[in-house]
């Protein structure tokens, strides 16, 4: 008999869901896991009401700070002792290696407490104001927050986002991805069981039509959404109506620079930067531009490395890379490949799906490497989010950086060269809001991170995540 999965309100499971069930299933071999019920639009009102009631109440917000912090590190040491349980299920529920999914649940863990710790230091200002008097100003929570997460790096996400948001002592109803609901349910338990109040951190499963309820929700004042440029548009004009405060973290199509003076060779082995998580990964190094002097020597080297890349099934512990998150989406990779051979790329890599028994139930698809792709094709413009990568060559640096900022998308970068006043004139003209000298390693706890242009607007992690989860109050004390 399946499990049978409700959103998770006040404290609990709804006993009586009324919205449609669906499997959530294994993509590495069709296996259904469970069965989630999707919230109806009351149900979504009512988890909506709940963390409202809460927030009102303050039995959260109005905890003094260095309890909130601490049970906020209860959380964290309870993620670490359930590890191996949560890394279980996200490896089956997304498809990904279990190695990958044991890191990301650390780091999930390792999330709270970053905040936790940087919480008690988060204080607001006193002004030096030109009257009689003295000014204050306060950092205060925003209220309830509907967090709307992808599929790709579920728990990772989630608590980027619930982090800060229970730091700052808001209210949260969260949606996970309907296909990799699990993990986020299991967090809301263990929320529970760390201390924090019931109705504070609530869960709702479903797909667009509960997003969409989130969005347009009267009593929801901040939505943080991570996911398709397209989907954060939307979202975008469903928050105007209510003028809630919104984060969005969207889609990537971002480069790594390879210039001539670089050490070619350990560029050329950054092949993770692209091929981690099946290239499910917003800061996908999707496009390599390499200067014309070392293209050919760049894409010799990077196929040879991509060969070795072990695929195959995500729960065994040598696999390196496991299958993408559905059928659906490895037809939509195997569409961009016919469209870059058909442009007239070179295929040198991949470029179908695997074969072997083991790969049949899954949804497999080759690492796949494109040389010979001119800027204006496709494949190197739209973000694929499989595990694809065009490699182009460039002439000069103005030319590179051109190219680098040549889509609509600026969330994350490399630039590989010896030369440091290279690589500054370099990584400052790029325009994204990360990017990484000599090395693909984007994402870490203490520096911001998130998009310029269609790649985003509002920050994750460091400090400055909690300033979009809190508003600023003046408040003037008269002294006359
Ligand atoms: P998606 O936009 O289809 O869905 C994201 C989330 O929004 C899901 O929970 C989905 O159910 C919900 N949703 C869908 N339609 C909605 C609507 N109309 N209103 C409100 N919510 C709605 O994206 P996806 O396919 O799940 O994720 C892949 C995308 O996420 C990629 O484009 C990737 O680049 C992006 N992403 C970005 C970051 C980042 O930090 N910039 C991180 C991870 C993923």
């Amino acid at each position: 008999m399946l499990e049978r999965k409700t959103s998770w309100i006040d404290g609990k499971p709804l006993s009586e869901p009324a919205g449609t069930l669906n499997p959530t299933i294994n993509p590495a071999n069709g296996e259904v896991l469970a069965l989630i019920a999707d919230a109806t639009a009351e149900e979504v009102d009512s988890a909506v009401r709940v963390a409202e009631r809460l927030f009102v109440r303050g039995d959260w917000r109005k905890m003094p700070t260095s309890k909130r912090s601490q049970t906020l590190i209860s959380l964290a040491n309870l993620i670490r002792t359930n590890a191996e349980e949560l890394a279980q299920l996200e490896s089956k529920n997304a498809g990904k290696t279990i190695a990958d999914a044991r890191d990301e649940i650390q780091y999930g863990a390792n999330i709270l407490q970053f905040f936790a710790g940087i919480l008690p230091a988060f204080c607001g200002e006193t002004a030096p104001v030109s009257g009689n008097g003295t000014g204050l100003v306060f950092r205060e929570p925003v209220g309830v927050c509907g967090l709307i997460v992808p599929w790709n790096f579920p728990f990772v996400v989630t608590l980027w986002k619930v982090a800060p948001a229970l730091a700052m002592g808001n209210s949260v109803v969260l949606k996970p991805a309907p296909a990799t609901p699990l993990t986020a349910l299991r967090l809301a338990e263990l929320a529970q069981e760390a201390g924090i109040p019931d109705g504070v951190l609530n869960v709702v499963f479903g797909g667009a039509e509960v997003g969409r309820a989130l969005s347009l929700h009267p009593l929801v004042r901040k939505i943080s959404f991570t996911g398709s440029t397209k989907t954060g548009k939307e979202v975008m004009k469903m928050a105007a109506e209510g003028v809630k405060r919104v984060s969005l973290e969207l889609g990537g199509k971002s480069a790594s620079l390879v210039f001539a003076d670089a050490d070619v060779e350990r560029a050329a082995n950054s092949i993770w930067s692209v091929f981690a998580n099946a290239g499910q990964d917003c800061c996908a190094r999707s496009r390599m531009l390499v200067q014309r002097e070392v293209y050919d020597r760049f894409v010799e080297c990077f196929v040879e490395h991509t060969r070795s890349i072990r695929i195959g099934n995500p729960q065994a512990d040598d696999t390196q890379m496991g299958c993408l998150i559905s059928s659906q989406q490895r037809e939509r990779v195997a569409g961009y490949v016919a469209q870059g051979k058909s442009a007239g790329a070179k295929l040198c890599l991949g470029g179908e799906v695997p074969k072997g028994e083991e790969f049949d139930r899954g949804s497999f698809y080759l690492p796949t490497v494109f040389s010979e792709v001119t800027p204006d094709m496709v494949i190197a413009q739209e973000e694929i989010f499989g595990p694809v990568v065009s490699i182009l060559p460039f002439d000069t640096e103005e030319e590179g950086v051109a190219l680098a900022n040549g889509t609509p998308y600026g969330l994350s970068g490399s630039v590989w060269t010896r030369d440091i006043a290279r690589a500054l004139r370099v990584a400052r003209a790029v325009e994204s809001g990360v990017i990484s000298i000599n090395t693909s390693s984007s994402v870490h706890l203490e520096m911001p991170f998130g998009g310029f242009k269609q790649s985003g607007m509002g920050r994750e992690l460091s400090s400055h995540a909690l300033e979009y989860y809190s508003e600023l109050k003046s408040v003037f004390i008269s002294a006359e």
